[in-house]
């Protein structure tokens, strides 16, 4: 079976990839940047929203302690389905990882990105950190190295970080006013002691402070991801965003809280609630203003393998790649081909990118319509190209008179896995129609009759019609469709966007 740059089948993924410049701007997300900047980030699936419907990212899971604790973490808890982070399935040494790495590569040539991310703070772990660093740097130089911390023993390692290539870091700052933060930290391990209260908090500020201000300055891309925890952080998070930016972060990432009682976290045992999805778009909006805001983040395992949204981890378990024979020279002729082959696909696509204005352009003037969400079922490459059944994360947008612009997504229970799990079809339908509240339309390839039925009873209008087309054009379409047939003339009809 020919296999095309995404490792589909040519059938699957006819029709090319995202004709935009990134899940809603036209042209090229990153026009603006220098040449040098845009070249770290086209091909890091979470640095650019465009990059992340081709290119893969893996976790190695090689940092196993900690030295602050959070209202929101326990590393303790696993189950196969569960992504958070901080999760893993099995902790590695670094010669283990770096084995898993190359083995990965070798088998998924879309991966461009090695992060490690835990499963507790990375830069409490030097040592095996930058050993995993070390050695990927010498054997694997075509992979990008990343890494996560919560930035309370950064400062100390920037230098580090520098002389082993790393050139993204990302650092969770959740507030910059330690009132705030000692709300969230209940304490830190600083200079061999346990520190606790503000005094905690004002440390670990002041240090993750100082370790942006020292990367930047280095000239290393920083993101920052900021927990939204409602009546805690909430508010406080557009001043983080102010001063990140003005730092000069690179990209910010508000994400919102995972807190559930069975995870044993403080939060979720304490019933603290996550934000809706309309209050974490209305967040993101009021920091956005001219930073780059990171919205398609899958707050994602310490193990996670693959696409965004998908985990391929239990291909790659020790056992397994311990039969593997990794030719790795061999891998990066392989994988440089496949990289050429998706820029070149991206390139034809970016050249058609006005014509997905022409359905938004060929309205205005014409008459006043209302913003609408779509959630969109997609496996990769850009394109409308899944079951409804088969969804197990809906990517949502927003059409209006303007553009077309990536909001987020949805995880779902997939619908219909066949065999036995048919009996349990209508209440993962059921639970599935709840997660799209506020969306109006729904795109896939295909869909059955009962899941069209009931999406229509719901105020949620079913679409197969754009099988196999790039999502931003498909979606301008259908809002047309939906415009001349005069559905947008009204508020949105019963489906609650406050609460989308
Ligand atoms: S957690 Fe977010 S930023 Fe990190 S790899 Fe996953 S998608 Fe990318």
């Amino acid at each position: 079976m020919e296999l095309n740059v995404l490792g589909q089948t040519a059938q699957a993924s006819s029709g090319g990839g995202c004709s935009s410049g990134g899940c809603g701007s036209s042209g090229d997300q990153f026009a603006h940047l220098p040449e040098a900047i845009r070249d770290k980030v086209k091909n890091h699936p979470c640095y650019s929203e465009e990059a992340h419907h081709y290119y893969a990212r893996m976790h190695v899971a090689v940092a196993p302690a900690c030295n602050i604790q959070c209202h929101y973490c326990n590393r303790k808890y696993d189950c196969a389905n569960e992504s958070r982070p901080g999760v893993v399935s099995e902790l590695l040494t670094p010669d283990q990882a770096v084995k898993k790495v190359m083995a990965v590569a070798a088998t998924i040539p879309q991966m461009t990105v090695l992060g490690i991310a835990g499963p507790g703070d990375p830069l409490a772990n030097p040592e095996r950190t930058l050993e995993t660093f070390r050695q990927l740097s010498d054997k694997a130089p075509d992979i990008k190295l990343c890494v996560s911390t919560n930035g309370l023993a950064l400062p100390e390692q920037v230098e580090a970080l520098s002389r082993h290539n790393i050139d993204h870091v990302t650092i969770t700052i959740n507030c910059v006013d330690p009132d705030v933060g000692a709300k969230i930290y209940p304490w830190i391990f600083w200079n061999n002691r346990r520190i606790k209260g503000r005094k905690a908090a004002k440390i670990l500020i002041d240090q993750q402070q100082k370790g942006l201000e020292m990367l930047v300055a280095k000239g290393i891309l920083v993101k920052v991801n900021s927990v939204m925890i409602p009546g805690v952080n909430d508010e406080h998070l557009k001043e983080v965003s102010r001063i990140v930016k003005a730092k000069g972060a690179f990209l910010h990432n508000v994400m919102p809280l995972i807190a559930e009682a069975e995870h044993g976290t403080f939060f979720g045992v304490m019933g603290q609630r996550g934000p809706t999805h309309g209050e974490l778009q209305a967040l993101q909006d009021a920091c956005a203003g001219d930073m780059n805001m990171m919205r398609h983040c899958r707050q994602c395992r310490a193990d996670a393998v693959g696409l965004l949204g998908e985990d391929r981890g239990a291909e790659f378990t020790l056992d397994k790649i311990d039969g593997m024979e990794i030719d790795y020279a061999a891998a990066m002729r392989k994988r440089a081909d496949v990289h050429a082959a998706i820029e070149a696909n991206r390139e034809a696509q970016r050249l058609q990118a006005d014509e997905i204005q022409v359905p938004l352009t060929a309205l205005q003037g014409v008459r006043e319509t209302r913003p609408v969400l779509m959630a969109v079922a997609t496996s990769g490459g850009g394109v409308v190209n899944q079951h409804f059944g088969h969804v197990r994360e809906f990517l949502v947008y927003e059409a209006s008179l303007h553009d077309v612009r990536f909001i987020g997504h949805r995880k779902v229970d997939m619908y219909c896995s066949g065999g036995d799990s048919c009996g349990d079809a209508e209440t993962s339908l059921q639970r599935t129609i709840r997660t799209l509240e506020g969306c109006e339309a729904v795109l896939c390839s295909r869909i059955g009759y009962e899941p069209w039925g009931l999406l229509e009873e719901a105020g949620i209008q079913p679409n197969g019609e754009h099988a196999l087309e790039p999502i931003e054009q498909a979606v301008a379409a259908v809002y047309r469709e939906m415009a001349e047939a005069g559905r947008l003339d009204a508020p949105a009809p019963c489906v609650s966007r406050a609460s989308a």
